[in-house]
């Protein structure tokens, strides 16, 4: 039989072969068909295809695979004699490379199907008539006659045939031509698609190119009018502009046929599979659209003749834009009810949360997109800038200006959350006493009651106080991005991050950190690059948390009496400087790859209502509290249970003898019986602390941090603070005698901390905490193990190798700081 260009795999018969030259579909197809082994080049033999049989069998590199004839359809062979004819190609036991190297040969001469998509007046039909040397007039009727001319190009061994179609501003359904260019695109499947932008007018053509990137399909841009852009006095970096959008973009003036070469050769570069630049992106539409986009994503997925041909983004996109022609296609769907739904659902809640078409707000998010890409890129001539002076954007993101305001910003945020945050935290913290007080005074005594109450009630307590710090946080966060404040923050922030090998946008993550590293974790999200997103996962955890904060309160106001503020920001900003060091040596090691540049969208300015920053802080907020319900709660029972357990311990003394010979007592005041029996309470609890599970773990590891200048209650501290920082303070009241529910303010537990000396090892009777070791402990509790909540969400955000990695290399740095700290410090001082 003779094949001849267009046969298709799924029309081959049982037994005969076929040599791949192309797969058709969109990328995300393209990509999964190609890793199942059919690459260009490579034969396909068809074992079965009965005429109604799906899917159909196939056999390739010495393996059966079973395609679906929607697949199947979208694969272009030739027969065998055919193929051979061109000498290079290897057929069995090439590898990939080769195959794609040696089809070359094999695509020579074949026809590459082009369209031309842009804009009115873009300039489509002048580089159509030059390139094809036709002197075709298309006119542009509106809503009239829709047609497409087309022509065949010979370049490079290659047939394009271009088809110019009808100028359009968008490809949604408004208009006949929107349509047509639509289902051409869809149906036809060119190989290439070439958008005609003009450059004199970027911001509304690359609208155009913005749906063309959802579709997932091969675009090369072509930027028409470059001539009028010098003119402008405008300057684009059109290297950078492709890099971003993963579109290769070549500069054309086609009244003059400048370029046009040019532009053939990279279609043919693109085609081959040789232009770097080509890649499927993401436009990133903010938080509630990517939601609503994943949820109806999900329901369409199920689908998988669908997948071939569209992607489940881009149909997504289109339903929430309310695209009734996009719907009426997944008609044949098995759940197509439930799609309509789905879809109607999402859209509803957008239009109820924007006030406006759900289509209005994608829309702006794409103009948002093209926005932050075009100032990225673009320079405008003088006086265009000096009419825009007025723009806020020029003031918030100016390149002095912009950094004061957004430090008082940054200034004004913080205040906030400690003073205001601090009335409901007292509120809280009273109320988790009357709590604790009730429960232990109806309850009969026993390890029940001790669970509940200095297990469970104390330990979640000490934890949910610092909500009210992390709402108020969170909502300020929620502010600014809800104004479109966040946005420009990544812009201005770009650079400097740039510079140890972030991104802009990883400064959110890395400011919530901040408040509680479990959110901040969960924002790396709106990093689209995998590799930005681990490398911001793993120095987030040295942005010192609020729960950190009262361990250094209490230990800066007992050993730092005097440079308070100073030893606190010092802190801090150690925190900042391991982070900057460890991603600048993540970079360098395991993330040593170059940059992808991508778009930071700069979304419209939005006035913020109350409503939606409420709930988009109560998003955040939830997290926090699900890890106190979840994580904290599970570990404040286990430490609570190495605490408690074995309860039989033998005491160097009979504390309760003498405790109850002091209660027996008749000489003594009642004022001194109470503080004595207090006394010998707090020496028998410590001393069971001492004794139980947690206390010989302390002990154990208590060699290993000898080196740092700790004790084995420092030790003991240091594992409680795996659960949740917040438990440190609480169970260093327990362990220095002061009173059984110590806080950082706590005057008692920071006179025992100062007294405290050595019981063992070779500086017994010394001293334990000196300001050094004091400084030395801070530094671990600020970089160790995060906290388990943390590793929880990196577990979740990437995998758990991440995870455990975070778990020892921020230990290991933990160790070797305070070890120099130590080290050093004693030598100097
Ligand atoms: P279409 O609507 O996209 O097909 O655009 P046309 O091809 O009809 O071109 C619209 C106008 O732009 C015509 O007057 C062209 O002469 C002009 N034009 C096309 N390309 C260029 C260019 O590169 N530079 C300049 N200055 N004008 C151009
Ligand atoms: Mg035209």
């Amino acid at each position: 039989m003779k094949i001849t260009n267009n046969i298709h795999l799924s029309e081959l018969h049982d037994g005969e072969m076929g040599v791949i030259v192309k797969v058709l579909g969109r990328g995300a197809f393209r990509k999964r068909i190609t890793e199942m082994g059919f690459v260009r080049g490579k034969s396909v033999k068809v074992i079965k295809n009965a005429p109604l049989q799906d899917p159909v069998e196939y056999q390739i590199m010495g393996y059966n695979v079973s395609l679906r004839r929607s697949e199947a359809a979208l694969i272009e062979v030739v027969s065998v004699e055919e193929a051979d004819k061109m000498p290079s190609i290897a057929f069995e036991g090439t590898f990939v490379d080769e195959a794609v190297d040696s089809v070359q040969d094999l695509v020579k001469g074949r026809v590459i199907n082009v369209a031309l998509v842009g804009n009115p007046n873009c300039g489509k039909t002048t580089l159509f008539n030059y390139a094809s040397g036709s002197h075709e007039r298309v006119g542009n009727y509106s809503g009239v006659t829709v047609d497409a001319k087309e022509a065949s190009i010979k370049q490079g061994g290659y047939t394009l045939k271009v088809v110019d179609l009808p100028g359009t501003y968008s490809i949604t359904e408004y208009t006949p031509e929107e349509l047509y260019v639509r289902s051409h695109i869809i149906d036809n499947m060119p190989d290439v698609v070439i958008n005609v932008v003009d450059a004199s007018n970027l911001e509304r053509n690359l609208f155009l190119t913005t749906q063309l990137i959802d579709m997932d399909i091969k675009v090369v841009l072509a930027l028409n009018m470059f001539d009028e852009l010098s003119e402008k006095g405008q300057k684009l970096d059109y290297q950078k502009l492709g890099n971003m959008l993963g579109t290769p973009i070549v500069p054309t003036v086609a009244v003059k046929g400048k370029g046009i070469t040019n532009l053939i050769n990279k279609v043919i570069e693109v085609y081959e599979g040789k232009d770097s630049t080509l890649r499927h992106i993401h436009i990133n539409y903010g938080n509630a659209i990517e939601s609503a986009i994943t949820k109806v994503q999900t329901v369409i997925r199920s689908n998988k003749e669908i997948l071939d041909r569209y992607s489940t983004r881009y149909l997504a996109i289109k339903l929430l834009e309310n695209d009734k022609t996009t719907l009426a296609r997944l008609k044949g769907c098995a759940n197509y009810n439930e799609i309509e739904q789905k879809s109607q659902i999402e859209i509803d809640k957008l239009e109820k949360e924007y006030g406006e078409s759900s289509e209005t707000t994608v829309t702006d998010a794409k103009y948002g997109f093209i926005a932050g890409a075009l100032s990225e890129t673009l320079t405008q001539s003088t006086e265009e800038r000096r009419q825009k002076t007025k723009d806020i954007d020029n003031l918030i993101t100016h390149k002095v200006l912009g950094f004061p305001i957004f430090i008082f910003f940054m200034w004004f945020m913080f205040q906030a959350t400690f003073t205001l945050g601090n009335y409901p935290m007292d509120w809280i913290d009273s109320g988790v006493g009357l709590i604790s007080q009730f429960v232990s005074n109806i309850m009969p005594d026993g390890p029940l009651k001790d669970l509940l109450v200095d297990g469970i009630i104390a330990g979640v307590g000490g934890v949910i106080v610092f909500l009210p710090n992390i709402l108020i946080l969170f909502f300020f966060i929620s502010l600014m991005e809800d104004t479109g404040y966040m946005a420009r923050v990544s812009f201005i922030m770009d650079r400097l991050m740039h510079k140890i090998g972030l991104h802009g946008k990883s400064f959110i993550p890395l400011l919530m950190g901040f408040g509680c590293n479990v959110p901040a974790i969960m924002a790396t999200r709106t990093l689209e690059n995998r590799k930005d997103r681990l490398l911001t996962m793993l120095i987030t955890p040295f942005m010192s948390c609020s729960a950190r904060l009262p361990v250094y309160v209490l230990l800066i106001s007992a050993f730092f009496p005097k440079n308070q503020g100073l030893v606190l920001f010092s802190i801090y900003i150690i925190g900042i400087l391991i982070a900057i060091l460890m991603a600048l040596l993540f970079k360098k090691t395991l993330f040593a790859k170059q940059d992808i540049p991508f778009v930071m969208e700069l979304p419209p300015y939005r006035m913020p209502t109350l409503k939606n920053t409420s709930i988009h802080m109560w998003h955040k907020g939830s997290q926090y509290l699900k890890k106190m319900g979840s994580v904290i709660l599970l570990a404040s029972i286990f430490i609570w249970a190495l605490c408690y357990y074995p309860q039989n311990v033998d005491y160097s003394t009979n504390y309760d003898g003498q405790i109850a010979s002091i209660t027996e007592n008749t000489i003594l005041p009642d004022s001194v019986k109470e503080v004595k029996t207090a006394e010998l309470e707090l020496m028998k609890a410590s001393e069971h602390q001492e004794k139980s599970y947690i206390g010989r773990l302390g002990h154990f590891i208590e060699p290993t941090i000898r080196p740092l200048g700790f004790d084995w209650k420092i030790g003991i501290s240091i594992i409680t603070g795996l659960a949740a920082k917040e438990i440190v303070v609480g169970s260093m009241g327990i362990l220095y005698h002061a009173d059984l529910a110590a806080d950082e303010n706590s005057d008692s537990l920071i006179q025992q901390l100062q007294k405290q000396e050595h019981t063992t090892g070779a500086l017994r009777g010394q001293k334990v905490f000196t300001p050094l070791v004091a400084f030395g402990f801070m530094l671990f509790v600020l970089i160790y193990f995060p906290c388990v909540a943390v590793i929880a969400a990196i577990k979740k955000e990437s995998n758990w190798r991440w995870a455990v990695f975070t778990m020892f290399y921020t230990t290991g740095i933990a160790w070797v700081v305070a070890f120099l700290t130590y080290q050093i410090g004693s030598l100097i001082l």
